[in-house]
């Protein structure tokens, strides 16, 4: 390997994917961890999946998820580390919906800090409102998730604006978000994607 090629080895993939309600973000999310072999991990899914396993966890949150509300910032974490431990998660992350406010950001840091395993980017998925509110009503028809009503949707969208919002602005100033237009087909968005990680030196590792 000459000196050039050592230089360019591949940074790890540790990501956070911010975006507001439709913007696709689970469907890339599924996408970029594929590419990287790399473990995603969406809070809103795993929550999902204990309320249908009916355990203590999903008993616990129900009623705040169909409501739109956040769940705390301890109960949450506490599923994030528990994910990050596993072995999947060692080579790389995408977390989707994690953080969503400044307190879980600060978990998050802390964390990451300790294992000195710093994120290396944050991609932040933007599309207009009047965009992802009609992705939503669409798939609150297709899937019928009981936190898609009219209702719980425009108190997520206002949590997003006022409380996840701001984490963008942090991790600004840290050097690391990527703004990527949300707008445009599912593989056009993958690609602008995946180019700006390259751009970060991000790349899946040669097999
Ligand atoms: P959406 O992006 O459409 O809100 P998610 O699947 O990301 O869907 O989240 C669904 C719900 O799960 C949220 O409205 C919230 O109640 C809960 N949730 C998910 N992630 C978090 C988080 N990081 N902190 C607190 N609550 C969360």
């Amino acid at each position: 390997m000459t000196d050039a090629e050592q230089h360019e080895a591949p940074r790890p993939a540790r990501l956070v994917l911010v975006g507001p309600q439709g913007s696709g973000k689970g469907t890339q999310a599924e996408r970029i961890a594929e590419r990287f072999r790399i473990a995603a991990i969406s809070t809103g899914d795993v929550f999902r999946q204990n309320i249908k396993d009916e355990t203590d966890l999903g008993r616990q949150v129900k009623s705040i998820i169909d409501a739109g509300d956040l769940v705390s910032d301890a109960l949450t974490f506490e599923v994030v580390r528990d994910r990050l431990t596993q072995p999947d998660a060692a080579t790389g992350f995408l977390l989707d919906g994690f953080p969503r406010n400044l307190g879980q950001l600060g978990l998050l840091d802390t964390y990451l800090d300790e294992r000195e395993a710093p994120l290396t980017a944050v991609l932040e998925l933007g599309v207009p409102r009047a965009v992802s509110m009609d992705r939503l009503m669409r798939r609150a028809f297709e899937q019928g998730r009981t936190d898609d009503t009219e209702e719980a949707i425009a108190n997520r969208l206002s949590i997003y604006e006022r409380e996840t919002a701001p984490i963008l602005e942090v991790y600004r100033d840290h050097g690391l978000v990527d703004s990527i237009d949300g707008v445009g087909s599912l593989d056009e968005v993958t690609e602008r994607i995946f180019s700006a990680l390259a751009a970060r030196g991000i790349v899946p590792a040669a097999v």
